[in-house]
Formats: C-alpha cells, structure tokens, sequence
C-alpha cells in the first residue's frame, strides 16, 4: 500500500469561500468577464495573464472561476499540478487524446476499456490519420512491442471496464519514459483508491458522472496533468479543449463541489460492502470477479498501488455464461429482491446492474468481446451505499440460489 494521502492534500488546497464570505463558494455564471483596462485584454490572448497568474479571466469557455475551484481539488487530490474539467467523461478522454496524437500518430491502448472509448480509438481516429494497436494491458511485453516510432501515448484504464483487470502502472510509466510516450490513465473506477500521477502516468483522466458525482443526476468529466499540458489544452488558439468546447457548466462544478468532501466515506463504503457481497458470491461457488479478493489475478498488484484506508472499490462482476442467464438474474434482483435497478453507469449511491456485453461494451465486436475475455453472460454491478448490509446479502444470496447460478 502506498501513503500517499489524497484527502489530506484535498484539505490543504486553497479554498474558496463565497462573494459574501459564505463559507460554500459563489457559482459565477459569467460568460464572459471585464478587465480594467484594454491593454490587459492582448495579454490574455497571449498567455501573459491567466487566472493562476493574474487572477484574470476571459470567458467561460476558456476558464471559468467556479469550475477552476473543483478542478483545482481534483488536481490536489491526484497530485497533479493543474487540471481542467469537461462537460462528460467522454469530452476529458477525446480532448486529451487529441491533444497529444496529431495526423500520422500512434497510440497503444489497452482492450478493456469503456465502450465508448473504444469506439472513438477506433472508429473515429484512423479518420483523422491517427492509427491504434489494441493490447492486453496485463502483458507488459506486448505493450511495449506494440510501440512504434510514431507511438504518442499508452492509454489505459487502471481497473478495465468491465473486466476489472488492473494496469501496472509503475512499469507502464516506465515503458511510456523508455520510448518518450504519453502514459494516460483512466482512474473513473477508483477515485481516491488509485493515485495514478502519484504511480508515474503523466495525465489522469475521469469521468465525473460516476463515483466523484456520486448522485447520477448529471454529467462531467475531468482531465489533470502538469501546468504545460493542461495550459497547452486550454491554448486560446490551438488548445482542444478550448476549441472543440466541451466546457463544464458553473453550476455542475459548483454540485460536484460541494460533494467532493463525502467522497472519502463514499468510497470506504463501497468499497465495504463489495469486498462483503464478494466474499460471499465466493463462498457459494459463484464466478464472481472483485479486485479485493485474493482470488483476482492481479490483487497482489493492486494491493502494492492503492491508498491506504480506502477498499478496492465498488465494483464487482459476475459472469452468468449467457445473455439469458444474465437477463434473468438482473430481473430477479431488481423486481423480486429490489437489490439495485437495471441501468448503465455506475457509482450511484444506489446499485446499478448492467450485462455489458449487449450494453456499455456493445461498441466492441462481438468477436473482439471474445478476443478480450469478454463474456457475453458478464453482469457489472456497482454496489450502492443504500439498505442495510446485512440485508443486501441475503437479497444477493436468495437471486443466485433462484436463477440456478449457486446452491
Ligand atoms: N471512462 C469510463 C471508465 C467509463 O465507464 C465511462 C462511461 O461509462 C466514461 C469514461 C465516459 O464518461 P461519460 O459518460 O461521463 O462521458
């Protein structure tokens, strides 16, 4: 286990207090911003004044004071030296590919990866002359053989959806400084848990709309890395982020915000109760797949990464060999024993249960599904923090037994 402590460092950042010393900051809902005297303006458009060194806005595309305040504790909490935030996920992950993979570049990627990442690598790069070469993430030495002299960046998630494979990110950033590549991690699965800049990658990416939100009532997305890489996304005349626009409202930044401080007791307890409904889904002979057993293949790995105090996280899988026997076991647990609700995403306070197959992987092939280990019976389930434990399982135990999967 590691000690690197990211509440701590989330508590030391500057704070913010609001327009009338409230002790909750103020939500600027500004689009655009005034500056005392013209000449100030030019220097803005020349990156000679930033909010960071002149406390000086433009607008809100570009940076917004709200939203600098949420992406300002991500970057503590992560340990990074800046960050910016997005409207989804999905805007985090394309601008920063984007960013660093220009016409004629490469990029290694791991093959256990959310859907719709999948499907942007490799439906929507190659028409814009960027090529990929998709890995095992787990096979150190097919990575680095798949790196060519024109390779960018190494892309991964840290805990692969849905397979829940773990990316040794130490010896990655190794392979990323050896070849002078990029090493960007998706950390959605693990916030808190997993300290990806803290481990040697060089950008963290998350969605927002899972664990960090907590609340699935809206979307987000963040990207955090060194001063240079974020200031060069947010380039008023080149920066990605800053030209493609997926800006995140005030208001969203503002409710992520005041969530951020539960969010050490909201992943302790997840990560509580998975670790618990795992450990008995093992018992009853189930083929059930959580980081947190000493079952996972790579829970050694992982246990040498994470932050102390904080679990292996609240997702686990259960692999029911078909669509049929997956149908069957999510409708017994939402509509006989109200366990969780049948839905994509994950991180909500409630559980979430989805075959990702036909779902959130169903970008990827069917054959490349089989290529990854993907099985087309695979029920994700992400634990919520609601009803007492102890009734959790016995709900969990009574569906397993019905639909055939134990005894
Ligand atoms: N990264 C991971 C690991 C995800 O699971 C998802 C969505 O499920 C995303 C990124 C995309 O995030 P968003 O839906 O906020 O765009």
């Amino acid at each position: 286990m590691r000690q690197y402590d990211p509440e701590q460092a989330m508590v030391e950042t500057r704070r913010v207090f609001g327009e009338h010393g409230g002790v909750v900051p103020s939500i600027e809902r500004s689009s655009t911003f005034s500056v005392l005297e013209p000449g100030t303006m030019p220097e803005i458009f020349a990156g000679e004044k930033t909010p960071e060194t002149g406390g000086c806005f433009l607008y809100s595309r570009h940076f917004n004071p709200t939203v600098n305040v949420l992406a300002r504790y991500l970057s503590a909490m992560e340990g990074a030296e800046a960050g910016i935030c997005t409207a989804t996920g999905m805007g985090a992950i394309t601008v920063a590919i984007l960013q660093i993979c220009k016409m004629g570049s490469h990029l290694v990627t791991s093959n256990t990866i959310y859907g719709g990442t999948h499907a942007f690598i490799k439906e929507v790069l190659p028409d814009m002359g960027v090529e990929s070469t998709f890995v095992d993430p787990t096979d150190l030495q097919a990575i680095e053989a798949a790196i060519q002299p024109n390779t960018k960046m190494i892309y991964v998630e840290i805990m692969g959806n849905p397979k829940l494979n773990i990316a040794d990110i130490p010896a990655l950033a190794k392979i990323a400084k050896t070849h002078g590549v990029k090493l960007v991690v998706d950390n959605t699965f693990s916030p808190l848990i997993l300290s990806p800049i803290e481990l040697g990658a060089d950008v963290v990416i998350y969605s927002l709309t899972k664990f960090v939100n907590g609340a699935s009532d809206l979307m987000g997305g963040a990207v955090l890395g060194e001063k240079d890489f974020i200031f060069e996304l947010m380039d008023l005349h080149t920066g990605r982020a800053m030209l493609l626009g997926p800006t995140m409202d005030s208001r969203v930044a503002f409710d992520i915000t005041q969530r951020l401080p539960l969010l050490p007791l909201r992943m302790r307890e997840h990560s509580r109760r998975t670790q618990a409904i795992a450990e008995v889904m093992q018992e009853m002979g189930v083929d059930v797949c959580y980081p947190g057993l000493e079952s996972h293949p790579q829970h050694e790995l992982l246990r040498s990464m994470v932050n102390e105090s904080y679990g292996f996280g609240g997702l686990l899988t259960v692999d029911c060999k078909t669509v049929e026997k997956a149908n069957q076991l999510m409708s017994v647990l939402q509509n006989k024993e109200k366990f969780g609700v049948i839905a994509v995403s994950l991180g909500y306070y409630d559980t979430l249960l989805s075959c990702s197959g036909s779902s959130t992987s169903s970008e990827i092939s069917v054959e490349e599904q089989h290529q990854m280990g993907l099985s087309p019976g695979l029920v994700r389930v992400s634990i919520g923090l609601t009803g007492s434990l102890k009734n959790r399982i016995e709900q969990m135990k009574r569906a397993l037994i019905e639909v055939g999967l134990a005894e």
